[in-house]
């Protein structure tokens, strides 16, 4: 265990560039009081930025949930239905689909994010459908969607290996994965809380793949669902360590647990504290990793500034639509304009980015601010409403 006057010097190293072990990023997130361990994740960022440090980013785009039906039954997850709850369990046609991504556009939105349960019947070929067919319509929407745990369920429904999987949903119009279902990746706390899913050993080899296989992605984390501090830099570790192989990983997203309509009973949220002291060390930890999202959505506003003072070089997405975490009690929402705000108060120019971070607008003179206030968050749950969409949207999709 590091002493405590070591501290300053493991944080310094850090600081200045040098990588830390996982022994030392531990000591750092228990015991580093909180203002240094943000002031050496900010120095990593500026560095990491110089040219384009007072810039941070935001990405405009929808979630589109296309069943909650789901063989895997997470046990934080309010989203799902069994496949025999046939009242609660819903799934989205085509048509539907189409028109979501027709509103997208419209809305200036550039990516999709295709979340969904892990149906029983569906396999590679629905995702090749579909994913043709929103390519077809759309070319200029970026389909950067699912990720290691719907490859493997594809790939078992559909009898192929998951490199086969992989290729053949890429060339239907798969840009990028999401790294959804990383949750968390050592086994005992993954083991807890999603029992029936794949291995976190297994959720990085498929995202390994992935990566040679051309295909990129994001990479997340659940906190909050009781798993230890060495368990929460353990999944850190296993990720750094794919990463100095692949080089695949664009970011990394820790977010909370949102405690509502599951069956975890008894767990507790990670603390707002915890969450800025993990935004702070991935961004000290994760030397091989560009970009470090804060996540407002389920930490609230001030809380997503405050990331962008502890290492986050982004802020996410605007969503247009999302049911998944809603569902489980995720509260905030937002619009445009108060994420150019919001990002402003904290010091920073907002820059709308596309998915590979290329900014798109800086909005760097607030004269020129965009006016379209529907460019709004969506925070309602599509399976309680019946999968009506937002009323902004129905307006534009009537007008
Ligand atoms: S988190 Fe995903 S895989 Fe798990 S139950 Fe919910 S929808 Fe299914």
């Amino acid at each position: 265990m590091t002493e405590k006057a070591d501290l300053q010097s493991v944080l310094d190293r850090a600081a200045a560039g040098g990588r830390i072990t996982p022994e030392e990023a531990l000591d750092l997130y228990r015991d580093a009081p909180l203002h240094a361990l943000g002031a050496a994740a900010d120095a990593v960022r500026r560095r990491k930025y110089a040219g384009t440090e007072h810039i941070a980013t935001y990405i405009i785009e929808r979630n589109i949930n296309y069943t909650n039906v789901c063989v895997t039954a997470c046990k934080f997850c309010a989203f799902y239905a069994a496949p025999k709850d046939t009242a609660k369990g819903w799934t989205r046609d085509l048509d539907d689909i189409l028109r979501r991504c027709a509103e997208t556009v419209e809305l200036g939105g550039t990516q999709i994010m295709f979340q969904g349960g892990h149906h029983p019947d569906y396999g590679v070929e629905y995702y090749e459908k579909h994913f043709a067919a929103i390519k077809k319509e759309f070319p200029q929407l970026v389909i950067h969607s699912l990720g290691a745990s719907e490859v493997e369920h594809m790939a078992r429904i559909s009898k192929v290996p998951v490199e086969e999987a992989i290729t053949r949903i890429h060339r239907a119009g798969l840009d990028s994965f999401a790294g959804a279902g990383a949750e968390l990746l050592p086994e005992r706390p993954r083991k807890a809380i999603a029992p029936l899913k794949e291995s976190g050993e297994r959720w990085l080899e498929i995202m390994e793949i992935a990566h040679k296989l051309g295909v990129e992605s994001t990479s997340t984390m659940l906190m909050g669902t009781g798993e230890t501090n060495a368990e929460r830099i353990e999944h850190l570790r296993m990720i750094r360590e794919v990463q100095d192989r692949t080089g695949g990983f664009r970011a990394f997203i820790p977010y909370t647990y949102q405690p509502e309509n599951n069956h975890l009973k008894g767990r507790t949220q990670a603390t707002l504290f915890e969450y800025l002291r993990m935004i702070a060390i991935a961004r000290l930890f994760l030397d091989n990793v560009q970009h470090i999202q804060g996540s407002w959505l389920t930490t609230g506003k001030e809380v997503g500034q405050l990331s962008l003072h502890y290492g986050a070089d982004d802020l996410g997405s605007i969503m247009l639509e999302e049911n998944v975490v809603s569902s489980a009690g995720a509260k905030h929402r937002s619009n445009r304009l108060e994420i150019i705000d919001l990002i402003r108060k904290a010091g920073r120019v907002p820059a709308q980015r596309s998915t590979t971070y290329e900014h798109l607008v800086v909005h760097d003179d607030p004269a020129n601010d965009p006016v379209d206030e529907r460019v709004m968050s969506h925070i309602s749950s599509t399976a309680i409403e019946g999968g009506t969409a937002h009323p902004e949207l129905k307006l534009l999709a009537s007008n």
